[in-house]
């Protein structure tokens, strides 16, 4: 069986090198905060010391981290992972990241020898913890097919989209379409409620019909329980929208519906809303509409 390094053991982390660990995967796992990583050692896994040494004890190094700059850290930073790579390694990053961060590390694993997948998820904490993620892959066919058997274990929907940088382009349309349906559906609810019409019953009546979705159900009851507890953070799904939008400005595209839920993120986070659900945007929608969505209106 491959050894697995496992790096970042946060919210989706944990329960992703969890199940490996339950699959029988030799596993060394190394996370900046010592709870989790203390959690996983005590259930079996050995303890990373630094990227480096991780990836000396790994045929396949696994990163989960928030953000590009911290993949640029474990990765490519002296003392990280490249450096304890041996020839013939695979690194797989199933962070969310910018395409061109994730191009920059394959090539950055190519040099020396190994390949890298970036291979980020949807489906959120709910979908870690029941192994029933969605993983979208971009490199090389080889290094997927090598990777299948690990994926399994993590996910449900495990699709090959193509190149390097590929994986990543797909999350940054999976978190487009989640971005401005989440507005939609808040708009929807306060067009409701300003009326004098239900939202409550709205919701039930869409959920039958041609715009019904997983957000109308899931984050629609979230604005109506007025349960903003994440769930998604709205600070992660921000840093998400600008990888859509700084890639469309590389490719030269505009995306106006995205940038303007993009605004709406941001003048949530500026009234101190970062770590709320991100179906909490409602909340600035209300703002604008002068009323709240609520069950009884
Ligand atoms: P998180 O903040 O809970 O976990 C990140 C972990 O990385 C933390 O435990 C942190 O201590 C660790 N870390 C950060 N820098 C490190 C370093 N230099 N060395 C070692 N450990 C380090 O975040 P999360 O919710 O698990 O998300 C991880 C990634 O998955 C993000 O890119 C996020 O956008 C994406 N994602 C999250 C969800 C979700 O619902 N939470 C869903 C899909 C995708």
């Amino acid at each position: 069986m491959e050894r697995i390094g496992f790096i970042g053991l946060g919210i989706m982390g944990k329960p992703m090198a969890t199940h490996l660990l339950e699959a029988a995967y030799p596993l060394t796992v190394l996370d900046r905060s010592r709870a989790p990583q203390d959690e996983l050692v005590a259930a079996g896994a050995r303890p990373g010391k630094s990227p480096r040494h991780v990836a000396g004890e790994s045929d396949v190094v696994i990163t989960m981290l928030p953000d590009s700059p911290d993949v640029e850290q474990v990765i490519l930073a002296q003392g990280g992972v490249l450096e304890g790579l041996r020839p013939g390694s695979l690194v797989i990053d199933m962070s969310t990241i910018s395409p061109a961060v994730a191009r920059h590390v394959a090539a950055a694993a190519g040099e020396r020898g190994s390949d890298a997948l970036d291979a980020p998820v949807s489906g959120g904490q709910v979908g870690a913890q029941n192994a029933t993620l969605s993983i979208m892959v971009g490199g090389p066919a080889a290094a997927f097919e090598r990777a299948m058997p690990i994926f399994e274990r993590m996910g449900k929907n495990i699709v090959h989209v193509g190149e390097a940088g590929a994986g990543q382009v797909t999350k940054a349309a999976n978190q487009i379409v989640v971005a401005v349906t989440i507005a939609a559906v808040g708009e929807a609810l306060l067009l409701a409620a300003k009326s004098g019409v239900n939202p409550a019953k709205v919701r039930e009546a869409l959920l039958g019909g041609f715009a019904q979705s997983k957000i109308l159900d899931v984050h629609g009851n979230r604005m109506l329980q007025r349960n903003f507890a994440p769930g998604f953070k709205i600070r992660l799904h921000r840093k998400d929208l600008a990888i859509a939008l700084d890639t469309a400005r590389q490719v030269g595209m505009a995306l106006p519906a995205t940038a303007s839920v993009a605004e709406l993120m941001n003048a949530l986070i500026a009234r101190g809303g970062a770590d709320l659900d991100h179906s909490a945007l409602v909340t600035v929608l209300e703002e604008l509409a002068g009323v709240q969505v609520s069950q009884n209106p």
